[in-house]
Parts: C-alpha cells; sequence; structure tokens
C-alpha cells in the first residue's frame, strides 16, 4: 500500500549519500539522542545529505543548501556494507539515521537497515514525513521520529506536510509526531494538524526551537508549563545542551 504513495523525490542508487565532515570524513558519530523519547540514550548517528525542505530554522543547512554550502565540500557517498562496516567499530546497538531527509534515499538506505536489523540494532529514522516509507523500511525500523513542519519553518505550502503520508503511520506503535514549537501559537496548529489526522495524543512531541542553550531555555519554560497542563509530552534538545550544537557530537 505504502508503494502505491513512492515519491518523485526517491533517488534510486546503490550508494548512500552523507554528510561529510571537514575532516573528510562521513558524519557517523556516536553522541546520546538528544530529542524523542529514546532521549539520553547512547546512539551512533549517521547524519546524510539532501533534503526536500528548507526549513528557516534547520540547523543542518550544510546537508541541502548549495546557495550557501558547497556540495563537494559536505557530501560523500558510501555503500550501505561500508557504513555497515563503520558502525560496527562502536560498541553499541542503537543506531540513528538522521540527515537531510533519510527517506530520500530509501532505496538506496534498504540494504544497510535489513543488516542492522539482521544484527540486533535498534534502529530510529527521523523524517520530515513528507515522503512515505517504502514497506520493508516502515517494518524494519524500530522507532520513527516525524517532524511535521509547521508554518514556522517557512516552508511553502504545498510541501510543507503530506496529511496522507502522516496518517500511515499511525499504524506503526513506536511513530511519534515530533513538533518544533517556536512560538505559543505554534502549539495550536500542532494539535489541529495531529487531531485532523486523529493520531494517538500519547504519540505526540512538543520541542522547542533553538540551536543554543540560551535560545533553547528561554523557549523551554513556556512550553514545558503548556505540556505539563495539558499532559502532552514534551522533548529538549539534550545535544544543543549538552555540545551547543557543535557539529559531529
Ligand atoms: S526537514 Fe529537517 S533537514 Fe530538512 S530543512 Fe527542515 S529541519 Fe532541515
Amino acid at each position: 500500500m505504502l508503494e502505491k504513495t513512492k515519491s518523485k523525490h526517491l533517488i534510486d542508487s546503490g550508494l548512500v549519500k552523507l554528510s561529510k565532515m571537514s575532516s573528510g570524513q562521513p558524519e557517523i558519530f556516536i553522541s546520546v539522542q538528544g530529542e524523542g523519547v529514546f532521549a539520553g540514550t547512547p546512539c551512533i548517528f549517521i547524519r546524510l545529505a539532501l533534503c526536500n525542505l528548507s526549513c528557516s530554522w534547520c540547523d543542518t543547512k550544510y546537508t541541502w543548501d548549495w546557495k550557501n554550502y558547497q556540495y563537494a565540500n559536505h557530501v560523500t557517498a558510501l555503500h550501505g556494507d561500508d557504513i555497515y562496516s563503520i558502525v560496527k567499530k562502536y560498541n553499541h546497538k542503537h543506531v540513528v539515521i538522521t540527515g537531510g531527509e533519510p527517506l530520500l534515499q530509501q532505496h538506496a538506505l534498504q540494504p544497510l537497515i535489513t543488516s542492522l536489523s539482521q544484527n540486533d540494532y535498534t534502529v530510529e529514522i527521523e523524517t520530515n514525513g513528507t515522503i512515505a516509507p517504502i514497506t520493508p523500511i516502515f517494518k524494519l525500523v524500530n522507532q520513527w521520529n516525524i517532524s511535521p513542519k509547521l508554518k514556522n519553518a517557512g516552508n511553502s505550502q504545498n510541501k510543507q506536510t503530506a496529511l496522507e503520508i502522516l496518517a500511515t503511520y499511525k499504524s506503526h506503535p513506536n511513530a511519534y509526531l515530533k513538533f518544533v514549537i517556536v512560538e505559543q501559537d505554534d502549539i495550536s496548529e500542532a494539535i489541529r494538524l495531529a487531531n485532523s489526522l486523529s493520531f494517538p495524543t500519547d504519540r505526540l512531541i512538543f520541542m522547542p526551537e533553538g540551536a543554543s542553550g540560551p535560545k533553547l531555555i528561554n523557549k523551554s519554560e513556556w512550553l514545558r508549563d503548556y505540556c505539563i497542563k495539558s499532559g502532552l509530552r514534551y522533548s529538549s534538545r539534550l545535544h544543543v545542551l549538552l555540545w551547543q550544537g557543535v557539529r559531529g557530537k
């Protein structure tokens, strides 16, 4: 069923395009999950290049903004086997595939995700929810962190959300919608969107926007209070508080 809604954005290639560090190495690193239900868990992050959106507050513009970043300096490409060999060197069994927008490359990712799954890794994918996952990936991934973009992200409205794709995630028990909140008005927009999908309330997450500690803390207080009062799940951004958003941490 999901294949019927396959996006034209999919890029079919055996190579996975990854974000490249200034050292020339792919952006594969160990850290703690900073957001969502696994916050605080030590994880291996695989940061992919390319995105189909252009959020104004994006803190990984080097993965897609080719007006301001040079593609050749920020993108490298590896086969899934090579990525798996790098991941295996870490003594952890929890992987987060992030971006950019990972589902742009889901066909190229499928062998990697299959290997991880067959070797007992827990796999999370972070997606903006605009590209339908193919069935094998939908099932193999243990945790879906879907971040539908609100008006605050500044994308054109026709690109912003895809309701029918978001609705498919209701059938996955570990799929959460995570909303980035910039201003208090964003909360009602997020709730309207979740209600229109009848998405389970206990799988909604509200997270303040902020790429620096002070900015994040400033927005945390009213959002924290709102979530407590309303019985909604709040998420911080631990990597911002712990490392001030330094790349590769
Ligand atoms: S969807 Fe994510 S990676 Fe893409 S522009 Fe928005 S915040 Fe950045």
